[in-house]
């Protein structure tokens, strides 16, 4: 597991210009899954998935662990019909679509501060969202970006 979040290939422009190829996220981190290991689903994303999972890595993920300064770690990133199925999730679920990611600085404390910073990214103008919240317990954060949706407030209640 990569635990650093180091830059994956930095090709950023030291003038602030697009950042594309320069990312803190892999997208095997936005496809691994401990349920679909140990249940044995082939999580493959789908060939449409792919380029939705790097706008939501581009647009929010990058974004997000750049002001955050230290590690962000993805618990669930997409899910294919039959993990999404497993894990209980809706069936119209943006995982299914690549466009979601659950997150974690993996402490409750932190993902409250956490949320709060992506709130204040968000009325910043620097956080395009389409839904988030806070998970019950403050184990986790869901994100989802769909460019066809993004929503003036994405945050729901949980
Ligand atoms: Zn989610």
């Amino acid at each position: 597991m990569n635990t650093n979040n180091n830059i994956v290939q930095n090709q950023s422009s030291p003038l602030g210009g697009t950042k594309r190829g320069a990312s803190y996220f892999k997208l095997s981190e936005l496809t691994r899954s401990t349920t679909a290991e140990a249940c044995g689903i082939d999580n493959t994303p789908s060939a449409g998935a792919v380029p939705l999972m790097v706008e939501l890595i581009d647009k929010v993920l990058d974004p997000l662990r750049e002001r955050w300064g230290v590690p962000i770690y993805v618990t669930s990133g997409y899910r294919c019909p039959e993990l999404n199925a497993r894990v209980g999730g809706s069936k119209t679920s943006y995982h299914l679509r690549g466009m979601a990611a659950d997150i974690t600085s993996r402490c409750p404390f932190h993902n409250a501060a956490l949320f709060t910073e992506i709130r204040i990214m968000h009325r910043e103008g620097k956080l395009p969202l389409t839904e988030c919240y806070l998970s019950q317990q403050g184990l986790y954060i869901h994100v989802a970006y769909d460019p066809a949706q993004i929503k003036e407030n994405p945050f729901l209640d949980r």
